[in-house]
């Protein structure tokens, strides 16, 4: 009876069995022994082989008797079955692996029993040589199969688990006792432990395995760096310091080592080990096959860095290393799909004046203030918050522990103090600040909602100049969407005639006559009825509708002053029509303007054209061409707004400009805050030295007035006198004073004609 102990070995047993079918169907020819051979499944199924007898549990029993002794030798067992006498000797290739059994009557003598025992020992000592060699082909070839299979498929977050499992089957499958894999790190010129199998229960602290550098002053270790062959040591070759360290490391006895390097290519990119305590020998088979797995290893591991170096790429930002928008999107919808009620506050921080930072100090200093932002950034942020560059100058921060708007606040604040913090660029210091929009998440909230929101609150700050934070809430939303509706509908609304010019008087302080008209747009918006200008202008001028709306203004203006030059002959009216700036830097801005007054006959002089300061300054180089080119077509200009731009009056000295219209702010503060009187002061002090004329904006009481005709203010605008109203009222207000100045002539005393 031939039985086996392995289920692998299915495959090497019945090549064993043909080979020992003829010796052993001769024994049974010459005695009157039966031989039971066949295998067995872990004491299952047993098959009888050249008898005629089934294989009772008994002889099953007696089998496993023998397979018990791991170390039978070449002994040979006696047992009984029934009356029969059973006499057993071992086949082995590591151990005892199968057996083989001959069942003798009792009549039968003894040495006839033991002779042919005897002859079947020196069958069953050649097929042990037989098999073990075909097994251990069979056992490794399976293996380097086995390990193929599984390597093959495995993913970047899949792999420590595959390797932790395919350094265990290969202890498993040849005995050994443990087994690693490490890595070069030509960077660090280290060698670092990556798997090992079994994990060491207690790793000393710092791991005298984990980081070896290649310089150690241990020569296996040393080696490693550009280890080409396989390396075997065993407990009497003399690598103390190898020896050593494994003992401290695994506290166990000298050993047996085998390396073997992963040298895909003509570098060496690391080392599978296995350790044996005690003496081990390895065959050349099992050295081949572990080049094998090795060279599997080496390509599993190559192709894991490049997805990886894939996945950064896609996934980080190249110059701060943060997460980048796919990362950021993708964790701002788990945060909201999650069932947490908690709310979370999302951040979006953009750099104010990047722009102007590249521009002045090159774009490397540009690259370092935004990799120095991101690193602040990150310092501001807890373990689970997410820090991302979108894109430029703009970054997104997650804050999960950050719940109320108040918390948000103070958390956005912190960070735009942290930012404003001086940069050394060079040995230049520069700071910068920031804007910040924020928002807290909500019940239902898409991530869409969430960054419009933020959005929305970042824009706001950025609209009041930057290095500000808002908090995005219902009252922003409401303006916001009333624009974004304003924006929408605006191109329609010129097409559909939904746009009028409203006029509001200019006026002598003293005398209360009318010295010109300016002309104020208005929008009779279908829903929400009449809108004055700066609900919509601003909307106008971002969205390039401006333009358009423009060229409307002044087609109008001119044709409604062609209108009124009934009225008053001999003393034109005059009218002032507000300019963006993006109108004024078109091309065909003065051809326009040129074409209107030609076609509606008006006289150019009474037409007079306000710029705001800003917007001057902002463009001062293209601005002063056009100005240059308005002069000659014989409008006058006035700066609008003058006082809120922080220009000196000396930058604008040389512009072809006739009027400077001194901002509402100062009249309405004038009664009460005596250094805006001096302001008006020293706004028309300067003024007059430059041959302006002023008008005083925003006159809302008599007394202050009173206090602008002392300081010697004379033209005016404001509520005092009128607001700006349509131009059937204005047509009725002007005939009014035109009667009144035709009856008292003489009386007035208008500096202007
Ligand atoms: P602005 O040129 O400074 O116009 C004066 C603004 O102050 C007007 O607002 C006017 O209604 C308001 N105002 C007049 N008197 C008083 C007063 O005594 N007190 C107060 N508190 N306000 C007073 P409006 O019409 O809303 O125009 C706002 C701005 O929109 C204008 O400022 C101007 O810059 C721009 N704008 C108006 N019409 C047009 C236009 O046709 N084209 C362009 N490009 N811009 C225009
Ligand atoms: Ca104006
Ligand atoms: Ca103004």
């Amino acid at each position: 009876m031939l039985l086996v102990k392995d289920e692998l070995l299915d495959g090497v047993l019945q090549s064993l069995v043909q080979q020992v079918d003829g010796p052993l169907a001769a024994i049974v020819r010459r005695t009157p022994l039966s031989v039971l051979a066949g295998c067995s499944r872990d004491g299952g199924q047993v098959r009888a082989w050249l008898t005629e007898l089934d294989a009772p549990s008994e002889l099953v029993g007696f089998c496993h008797a023998l397979f018990a002794n791991d170390d039978v030798g070449s002994d040979v067992r006696h047992g009984s079955y029934g009356d029969w006498q059973l006499l057993g000797g071992p086949i082995s290739w590591h151990s005892t692996d199968a057996v083989l059994i001959l069942v003798a009557d009792p009549a039968t003598p003894l040495v006839v029993c033991t002779t042919a025992l005897e002859s079947c020992l020196d069958i069953c000592d050649r097929l042990s040589k037989v098999a073990h060699a075909s097994v251990e082909r069979y056992r490794l070839d399976d293996l380097v199969t086995d390990i193929a299979t599984v390597l093959t498929g495995v993913s970047g977050h899949q792999l420590q688990t595959v390797l932790d499992s395919t350094l265990e089957t290969i202890c498993r499958m040849l005995g050994i006792d443990t087994c690693f894999l490490r890595r070069n790190d030509l960077e660090q010129r280290a060698s670092i432990l990556i798997a090992e199998w079994p994990r060491r229960q207690h790793v000393p602290d710092p791991d005298p395995l984990r980081t070896v550098p290649f310089d150690s002053d241990d020569p296996v270790f040393s080696s490693l760096e550009t280890l080409a062959a396989p390396v075997l040591i065993t407990p009497s070759s003399a690598q103390n310091r190898y020896q050593e360290r494994i003992q401290v490391a695994i506290g166990g006895p000298a050993v047996s080592l085998a390396m073997v390097p992963l040298r895909p290519s003509d570098v060496t990119e690391g080392v599978l080990g296995f350790i044996h305590f005690g003496e081990r020998a390895w065959t050349d088979a099992e050295i081949r096959a572990l080049r094998v797995i090795a060279g599997l290893l080496a390509q599993v591991l190559a192709r894991v860095d490049a997805e990886d170096r894939l996945h950064t790429l896609a996934y980080r930002d190249v110059l701060t290393g943060l997460p980048n928008r796919r990362v950021f999107l993708e964790e701002i919808a788990n945060r909201l799909a999650t069932t947490s009620t908690q709310p979370f506050t999302l951040l979006v921080v953009d750099l104010d004046r990047l722009k102007t930072t590249n521009d002045t100090f090159g774009h490397t200093a540009g690259d370092a203030l935004i990799t120095a932002s991101a690193q602040r950034l990150s310092t501001a942020c807890g373990k689970t918050d997410l820090v991302a560059r979108l894109d430029g100058d703009e970054f997104v921060l997650i804050l999960d522990s950050v719940t109320t708007a108040e918390a948000a606040c103070h958390a956005a604040t912190t960070i735009l103090g942290d930012l404003r913090v001086p940069l050394m660029i060079g040995a230049q210091p520069i700071q910068r600040s920031a804007s910040i929009g924020a928002v807290t998440s909500w019940q239902g909230a898409s991530v869409h909602e969430l960054m419009r929101s933020a959005d929305m609150a970042l824009l706001e700050a950025k609209s009041h100049g930057g290095d500000e934070v808002v908090i995005f809430d219902d009252i922003l939303d409401q303006r916001t969407r009333r624009r974004g509706d304003l924006e929408l509908r605006l191109g329609g609304a010129i097409d559909d005639g939904e746009f009028e010019l409203f006029y509001q008087p200019e006026f002598d302080l003293r005398t209360r006559r009318i010295t010109g008209v300016e002309a104020l747009i208005r929008w009779n918006h279908p829903e929400r009825g009449l809108l004055s200008a700066d609900e919509f202008i601003p909307v106008a001028e971002q969205t390039n509708r401006i333009r358009r709306l423009g060229r409307w203004v002044t087609w109008q203006a001119c044709t409604q002053l062609a209108n009124w030059a009934h009225l008053s002959r001999e003393n034109p009216i005059r009218m002032a029509v507000n300019v963006s700036p993006g109108e004024f830097l078109a091309v065909d801005f003065v051809d326009d303007l040129r074409a209107a007054i030609g076609a509606t006959g008006i006289q150019p002089r009474s037409l007079c054209l306000e710029i705001t300061e800003s917007s001057v300054i902002r463009d001062i180089r293209t601005v002063v061409s056009t100005l240059h080119e308005l002069r000659t077509l014989g409008v006058e200009l006035a700066i609008d707004d003058f006082g809120t731009g922080h220009s000196s009056l000396a930058q604008l000295k040389d512009l072809p400009v006739d009027v400077l219209k001194i901002d509402r702010s100062f009249a309405m503060g004038i009664e009460t805050d005596p250094s805006e009187r001096a302001i008006v002061t020293g706004i028309l002090g300067l003024a007059q030295s430059f041959n302006l004329d002023t008008v005083v904006e925003g006159v809302e009481t008599e007394a202050a007035a009173r206090i602008l005709v002392d300081l010697g203010c004379i033209r005016a605008q404001g509520y005092l006198m009128a607001p700006a109203v349509s131009a059937a009222s204005m047509t009725e207000l002007l005939h009014n004073d035109r009667t009144l100045s035709h009856r008292s002539k003489l009386l007035t005393s208008r500096k202007h004609p």
